[in-house]
């Protein structure tokens, strides 16, 4: 195996050397030193993403690099987080070069498009998992928490739901083409930074919807001592869904299937136009599912001990 200084000289240097924004100096020292913009908080997340846990190992290591980040700065957009810096640590098996040129070219692809610069990074010898910790800025009373949303608040969310868990089915059935909606979905999701600058200064809570819409609400109906009444006939269902999984399965995957990472909103009814227009603008949609109550527990969908997040297994469905 190559050194891991050489394997982080070859593949995790900013493809364009120089400063950048915020950072005194990045990857190649001890510690990066950053600096924030003054009176901002800095929003810190990390996530861990284990091969054939939260991926299947023989994904296509350019997806496994991207979504490794991705669901890491799908925390900061659920906090109105503006993304600035992240970290990576890479456990892997083999020092297979080829592999790893994609899997960076994953990583450092998602990094310019969400404005998000590498500052360190770390290689090891492992079973297959990437851990990835995110820095962004947000100013502190726009901050969206879990906690603050308000009796007879609209409950929304953006784009589309049960992607995540459909793309999942479909891998297990063999599925391989990334540009089919339902895989893109799972593997390569798109982190809603965008939607929550967008709503940060309009919805009073947000979470991301990593865990299946039900689970992710009680997170924050919890966390805002609330309860709430849902449409469930008004849940926005991903492209193809129904197609591929039939509708019962289908509504299923938008109630508890995993890894969607939309935003959940919790916003006053008097804001909803507003916000659906902001979100038009960015060609995403928002849609209204229920609104909260204070009468405690989810009230207007069957739950069946099936809810909450089911990781990839490898083998059949
Ligand atoms: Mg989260």
């Amino acid at each position: 195996m190559a050194s891991e200084f050489e394997l982080i000289a070859r593949h995790f240097t900013p493809a364009t050397p120089g400063p950048q924004a915020g950072v005194a100096f990045g990857v190649g020292d001890d510690c990066a030193m950053l600096a924030p913009r003054p009176g901002l908080r800095l929003a810190v997340s990390v996530d861990t993403s284990v091969a054939n846990v939260h991926f299947p190992a023989d994904a296509p290591p350019e997806a496994i690099g991207y979504r490794a980040l991705a669901v890491s700065l799908s925390d900061l957009a659920a906090m109105g987080a503006e993304p600035r810096w992240c970290l990576m640590a890479l456990a892997l098996n083999e020092d297979d070069d080829a592999w790893l040129a994609e899997f960076a070219r994953g990583f450092h692809g998602l990094c310019r498009t969400s404005g998000t610069a590498l500052v360190g990074g770390d290689v090891t010898r492992g079973e297959l998992a990437i851990g990835v910790t995110v820095m962004g800025e947000v100013p502190p009373d726009l901050a969206l928490s879990r906690a603050g949303a308000r009796r007879g608040d609209v409950l929304a969310v953006t784009g589309a739901l049960g992607g995540g868990a459909g793309g999942l089915v479909l891998w297990r059935r063999g599925e391989r083409d990334l540009a089919h909606p339902l895989l893109a979905r799972y593997l390569m999701p798109q982190p809603r930074l965008a939607a929550g600058l967008a709503l940060r200064d309009l919805a009073h809570a947000a979470i991301d919807i990593s865990d299946g819409l039900l689970a992710d609400l009680e997170h924050l109906l919890a966390a805002s001592r609330l309860g709430a009444r849902l449409e469930a006939d008004a849940l926005p269902l991903a492209e193809g869904l129904v197609e591929a999984l039939g509708g019962e399965e289908a509504h299923r995957a938008a109630l508890s299937g995993g890894d969607d990472y939309e935003l959940l909103v919790s916003l006053p009814a008097t804001a909803l136009d507003e916000a659906t227009r902001r979100l038009a603008g960015l060609g995403l949609s928002l849609t209204p599912i229920g609104v909260t109550s204070t009468e405690r527990g989810v009230a207007g969908v069957a739950l069946d001990g099936h809810h909450g997040w089911q990781h990839f297994q490898g083998g059949g469905e």
